[in-house]
């Protein structure tokens, strides 16, 4: 840990070289002075990379949002498909005398019966 700071106290910022860099970027790998440098959940990291991941994330989270409408679609297209299959399967069950109105004058024919 010494042996770093000391090394960090040669070490110039990456964006001013005339300051000496105070930490290092975990992910560009570059040294920054303390203006250049952020703190982000508790990771120091650079400004260029810290809207990079944010864009990132942004990103992450509209593919993911994307990825959830494109399913719900799915999902509810299944949903009517079955609704609608359904219901000709119903429908396909009725027999053909009853479209044909047999049904009915057979009912009608019943009721107008003369009883005796
Ligand atoms: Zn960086
Ligand atoms: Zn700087």
């Amino acid at each position: 840990m010494s042996a770093e700071n000391s090394n960090l106290r040669r070490v110039r910022c990456f964006n001013h070289s005339e300051r000496e860099a105070t930490a290092r970027c975990p992910v560009c790998q570059s040294h920054f002075c303390r203006e250049c440098i952020t703190e982000n959940n508790g990771v120091m990291i650079c400004a260029r990379c810290l809207s990079k991941s944010k864009k990132l994330t942004i990103w992450s989270r509209n593919m993911r949002e994307l990825i959830f409408l494109s399913f719900m679609f799915m999902f509810s297209f299944f949903i009517m498909w079955s609704i609608f299959y359904s219901v000709g399967h119903i429908f396909s069950l009725i027999p053909e005398k009853y479209h044909e109105g047999a049904f009915i004058n057979h009912i009608l024919t019943k009721a107008l019966e003369p009883k005796d």
